[in-house]
């Protein structure tokens, strides 16, 4: 029985796109062997959910949902990252100043895009 399962809560769906999950864990300088620990899988299994050659499942989806979501949000709260939804397919995206987009690895000029 997954954690979802067992508390009758909805997944945190969805999870970010594989290049944003490297993304976010590179943006907060940890490795995959770091992350893989954390969560008690193997560095390939978080290499396969970061290329799109795998998805999570049942608990260990759960986890990695939350932490994606914790390194997400504490992004947002110190203000490194601006965000940015593209009205076109509606994926939000994390861009630090002056460095490339995290979600799609271009710059976009948001405070230009959003009118201030
Ligand atoms: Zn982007």
């Amino acid at each position: 029985m997954s954690i979802s399962e067992l508390t009758g809560r909805e997944p945190l769906t969805p999870l970010p796109e594989p290049a944003e999950r490297a993304r976010l864990r590179q943006a907060f300088g940890i490795t995959m062997q770091q992350l893989a620990d954390a969560l008690h899988v193997n560095r390939r299994t978080v290499y396969m959910w970061e290329t799109g050659q795998g998805e999570p499942q049942g608990d260990n989806r759960d986890n990695y949902a939350s932490v994606l979501y914790a390194w997400a949000e504490r992004l947002r709260e110190t203000r490194q990252v601006r965000e940015w939804v593209n009205p076109q397919t509606g994926i939000t995206h994390l861009q630090p100043d002056n460095r490339p987009c995290y979600t799609c690895g271009s710059r976009h000029d948001i405070d230009q895009e959003s009118g201030q």
